[in-house]
C-alpha cells in the first residue's frame, strides 16, 4: 500500500541510506534518491532498490530547488556526507563545504520548498571524548575532529530551522553501524575501506592479508578498544520510526542508535573467525589518534519515546549477515 509522503533520500546510494529506502519501501512508501556517487553504488539502486536515482550535488542549490519542484516530497531523509574521520582531519575543507554547505543547501531547499519533516543522519562523533558510559543524549557534545564538528554545526542549524521555519527534524546519532540487509541483497561496499568489520572480512576472504589492531594497551578487558556496534536494519527501522514520529507531529530531537553493548577488537575478529570457519591473520599496530578506549550509547530515549527494539544486537548476528554479503559481493 502505498503511503501519501513521498520520501527523499539523499545518499540513498550509500550503505545505510540504501537499507533505509529498502525498510521505506516495504513501509510502503514512494522514494525518489539523490546521490552524487562519489561513493554510492548506481548498480544496487539498479537492481535492488529500483527507484528514481537523480545524480546530482547539494553544491548545485538550483538543482535542488528543481528537484523539490519535480518531486514535492512530503519528507527528507538526508545520509549524503562523507565520513572518514581520518580524512576529515587532513582535509577539512573538503568536509565542511560537503557536510556542513551542502546540509545548509537541502535544508534551505527544503523548507523553501514547504516541507516540514527531516530526519538527518549524525554521528556520535559530535560527543567527543566520552565522560559518562553508556552515552545519553544530553551528554556535552565536544567534537574532535573536523567530521564531527561539521555534523554537530547541522544539527545546530537544523534546531534553529525548526524553530523559525517548521522544519521540524529527527537527529539521529549513530554508533558503529554494521552488517547488511539480512536477506542479502544489500551490504557495506567502501572505496576505500576502513572500517574494522569489513576490514576483518576481507581478510577471512584472502583479499587483504590480515588485520592490524591499533593499539593492545587500552584500558579493556582485553587491552583493545570497545565499540558500539549497531545492525544496519536496526538503523533502517529507527528511520522509519523517526519519520513517523514526525508525519505524527512529534516535535525536533535527538536519538542515539547504538547497541548499547560494547564489543572488543578483539572480539569482532574472534567471532568474524567462527563465523566464517577461516582464518584471519593480525598484527599489532599503534593506536590510532583520536580513538577512546570505549564508545557505548545509550539509546533508551529511542526505546522510550519511538518504542524501537533492535531485532539483531548479537555480534554473531551482526557478523553472519555481513559475511554473507561479502562473500556474495567480493567473494
Ligand atoms: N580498528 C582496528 N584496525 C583497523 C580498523 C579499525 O583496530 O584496521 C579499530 C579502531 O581503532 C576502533 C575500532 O576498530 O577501535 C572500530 O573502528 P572503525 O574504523 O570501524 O569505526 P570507528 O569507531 O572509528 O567509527
Amino acid at each position: 500500500m502505498a503511503k501519501e509522503c513521498k520520501v527523499l533520500v539523499t545518499g540513498g546510494a550509500g550503505y545505510i541510506g540504501s537499507h533505509v529506502v529498502l525498510a521505506l519501501q516495504e513501509r510502503g512508501y514512494s522514494v525518489v534518491i539523490l546521490d552524487n556517487l562519489s561513493y554510492g553504488h548506481r548498480d544496487l539502486v539498479e537492481s535492488v532498490l529500483r527507484v528514481p536515482l537523480i545524480v546530482g550535488d547539494m553544491q548545485d542549490r538550483s538543482l535542488l530547488q528543481q528537484l523539490f519542484t519535480d518531486q514535492a516530497p512530503g519528507a527528507v531523509m538526508h545520509f549524503a556526507a562523507f565520513t572518514y574521520v581520518g580524512e576529515s582531519v587532513q582535509d577539512p575543507a573538503k568536509y565542511y563545504r560537503n557536510n556542513v554547505i551542502g546540509s545548509l543547501n537541502l535544508l534551505d531547499a527544503a523548507y523553501t520548498a514547504g516541507v516540514e519533516h527531516f530526519v538527518f543522519s549524525s554521528t556520535c562523533a559530535t560527543y567527543g571524548l566520552p565522560q559518562t558510559l553508556p552515552i545519553p543524549e544530553e551528554h556535552s557534545q565536544v567534537p574532535i575532529n573536523p567530521y564531527g564538528a561539521g555534523k554537530l554545526m547541522v544539527e545546530r542549524a537544523m534546531l534553529d530551522y525548526a524553530a523559525a521555519y517548521g522544519l521540524e527534524t529527527v537527529i539521529f546519532r549513530y554508533f558503529n553501524a554494521a552488517g547488511a540487509d539480512p536477506a542479502g541483497r544489500l551490504g557495506e561496499d567502501h572505496n576505500p575501506e576502513t572500517h574494522l568489520i569489513p576490514l576483518v572480512l576481507l581478510s577471512a576472504l584472502g583479499k587483504l592479508p590480515g588485520v592490524k589492531i591499533f593499539g593492545e594497551d587500552y584500558p579493556t578487558p582485553d587491552g583493545t578498544c570497545i565499540r558500539d556496534y549497531i545492525h544496519v536494519a536496526d538503523l533502517a527501522a529507527a528511520h522509519i520510526l523517526g519519520l513517523e514520529y514526525l508525519l505524527g507531529g512529534g516535535k525536533s530531537t535527538a536519538f542515539n542508535l547504538g547497541n548499547g553493548q560494547g564489543f572488543s577488537v578483539r572480539q569482532v575478529i574472534d567471532t568474524a573467525a567462527q563465523v566464517s570457519g577461516r582464518i584471519i591473520p593480525t598484527s599489532p599496530a599503534p593506536r590510532r589518534p583520536g580513538d577512546p578506549p570505549i564508545l557505548v550509547g545509550s539509546s533508551a530515549k529511542a526505546q522510550s519515546v519511538l518504542g524501537w527494539v533492535p531485532q539483531y544486537p548479537q555480534l554473531e548476528q551482526i557478523l553472519e549477515h555481513a559475511w554473507a554479503w561479502h562473500q556474495k559481493r567480493h567473494g
